[in-house]
């Protein structure tokens, strides 16, 4: 839900004025849109726990946020979705926002989320605003892939046979109607 009311916050026309985001940023507008919605939406999470409109824990959002994570990127990196999911699992890794343990499980930092929070919201809405096409060309080709280490583990997940979705078998030909 954050994520969505998020695409509301940012930037929609550059600093330059010369023209909207969209049009700066071109084929690489939609994955940094996401990829804002995304961030913003834990940005959210963080300022309704300061207002005390929340009361759990930042932890279980955080942890909850990087589970999001991996259950997103088994739908491929492929799209938008996909781009702005792999260029904030590797961003958060190089920032040690979590990190693989050699048994193979994923462990978050807490102590390092904040910060990676703030600094990919920070990068994110900066490219936004400068209409940065250069840049986040740069972002996408540096950071937007699935890397061997995550792929091995990913095809971990696929052969102990865990869905990655759930289909409904539904309608009226299975009622047998
Ligand atoms: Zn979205």
């Amino acid at each position: 839900m954050f994520h969505e009311v998020a695409h509301g916050l940012g930037i929609k026309n550059t600093i330059d004025g010369k023209g909207t985001v969209r049009k700066a940023l071109k084929e690489y507008a939609s994955a940094l849109e996401e990829g804002k919605a995304d961030i913003l939406g834990l940005y959210m999470v963080e300022q309704l726990l300061q207002k005390g409109e929340l009361t759990s824990d930042i932890k279980d959002y955080y942890t909850t946020f990087i589970a999001g994570i991996f259950r997103s990127v088994r739908f491929g990196a492929g799209d938008a979705h996909g781009i702005a999911n792999m260029v904030r699992f590797n961003y958060f890794k190089e920032h040690n926002a979590f990190e693989r343990l050699d048994d193979g499980t994923y462990k978050v930092n807490f102590d390092k989320m904040k910060a990676a929070v703030d600094s990919l919201s920070n990068l994110i809405l900066t490219l936004q605003g400068n209409g940065d096409y250069d840049g986040v060309a740069k972002l996408v080709a540096e950071k937007g892939k699935i890397g061997e280490q995550l792929q091995k583990d990913l095809d971990r997940l696929k052969a102990a046979n865990i869905p990655v979705d759930i289909v409904f078998d539904q309608g009226v030909s299975v009622l047998g109607l």
